[in-house]
């Protein structure tokens, strides 16, 4: 029964996402269902507080989270949609590459604990500019023994020297990848640089090779389009290089909003289909997303590994794993600091103005405590 089920989901899926006017309205659709279902919730989260007492004893690190192993802040392209060559231009962010003693020391702490998720996705920069990332992959599916080993990467690098085949050899969960469309043109316009053929047959080839191999990771191209889905959808490049490898574990999905950057992306920034997310009522109470513990390149520890708005070496950082373990830094004072100032009114400056808020509620609270015993 559960696999008809699943079946039957996968063909709709399937279905809204390879057939243009379907794909337009759904995800022009979705846009205010969003929005009006995100302010239904809030406003009932309002009300029902989880107190600070309560989640004092459950802000640590858990096993069931996941934890974020930034290994690179440098990026090869330039988005307009995204903070990267803002903070570029303003020289306020400060880059590097991981070593793999930070790395290593992250994921054997993180193994040590029960952890089995590890993204490699830092808030900016691609993976794949890491020259020793097959290295930490390796480490992290086989030496560490982590099941769920993923990051997300634009794909400009993933045919260089055969990624696209060692990621998959290697034993990687699953690959995302954030690309543009299927135009040439419009690629150039949006991510500012002009690999739009590089990342295009390094798509096909990992979804070729992964197919070949009895597709054992999880792809998902999110297009983040300038364009609408039917434009891409009737396009040559994506019938010939992608819907013919879409199956269950292989998938497409097309932007509804893009996100603020903590205000740093305005709606200026927005071009043709592109909808900036509309910002959330910020209430007194802490953000999900300060629960997913970012390390950033040099060792610096981060609640969120998801926004930055000037550098990410700012005031949601709370530690470092060369002075400590992880696990003693979410149980630390500058931790409990930045989730307790929630209830006070006072949010670091990147959470100030974040599309991206997500308020914790008692729902996500018992799943949590009954995770961390
Ligand atoms: S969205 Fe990703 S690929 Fe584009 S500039 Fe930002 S970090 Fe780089
Ligand atoms: S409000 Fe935004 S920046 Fe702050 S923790 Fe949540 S997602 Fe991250």
């Amino acid at each position: 029964m559960k696999r008809i089920a699943r079946k039957l989901g996968w063909r709709i899926y399937h279905f809204v996402h390879t057939n243009g006017p379907v794909a337009d309205f759904v995800y022009w659709g979705a846009f205010y269902v969003q929005n009006f279902l995100r302010a239904r919730q809030y406003k009932k989260y309002s009300k029902q507080h989880v107190t600070p007492e309560e989640l004092f004893a459950h802000r640590q690190l858990s096993s069931e989270a996941y934890l974020v192993t930034g290994v690179t802040n440098i990026c090869n392209a330039k988005c307009t949609f995204c903070a990267y060559p803002k903070v570029v231009a303003n020289k306020t962010l400060e880059t590097g590459v991981m070593s793999f003693d930070v790395f290593k020391k992250a994921v054997d702490e993180w193994a040590k604990l029960g952890g089995q998720s590890l993204d490699l996705t830092p808030v900016v920069g691609d993976p794949l500019v890491d020259p020793n990332l097959l290295q930490k992959v390796d480490y992290a599916v086989n030496k560490a023994g982590l099941k769920d080993v993923y990051l997300t990467t634009n794909a400009i690098l993933i045919n260089k020297n055969d990624t696209y085949k060692k990621l998959i050899d290697l034993g990687i969960a699953a690959v995302f990848i954030s690309t543009q469309g299927a135009s040439k043109e419009v690629y150039e316009k949006i991510y500012g640089v002009n690999h739009y053929d590089a990342a295009m047959s390094g798509i096909r080839n990992l979804m070729e090779y992964n197919r070949s191999k009895g597709e054992p990771a999880r792809i998902v191209v999110r297009f983040r389009n300038h364009e609408k889905p039917s434009q891409i959808i009737r396009s040559p490049d994506f019938k010939k290089n992608i819907q013919p490898y879409l199956s269950e574990r292989v998938r497409v999905n097309y932007t509804v909003d893009f996100d603020n950057w903590g205000g740093t992306i305005k709606p200026e920034d927005m071009t043709g289909n592109m909808r900036l997310r509309v910002l959330p009522p910020l209430l007194d109470v802490p953000c999900k997303n300060l629960f997913n513990f970012a390390v950033r390149h040099d060792g610096r520890v981060r609640l969120c590994g998801c926004r930055l708005t000037t550098n990410d070496n700012d005031d949601l950082v709370v530690g470092n794993i060369k002075d400590k373990t992880l696990e003693e830094i979410s149980k630390g004072d500058e931790a409990w600091g930045i989730i307790k100032g929630f209830y006070e009114g006072k949010r670091p400056h990147t959470c100030l103005e974040c599309t991206f808020y997500q308020p914790i509620n008692e729902k996500w609270f018992k799943e949590r405590a009954a995770n961390s015993h």
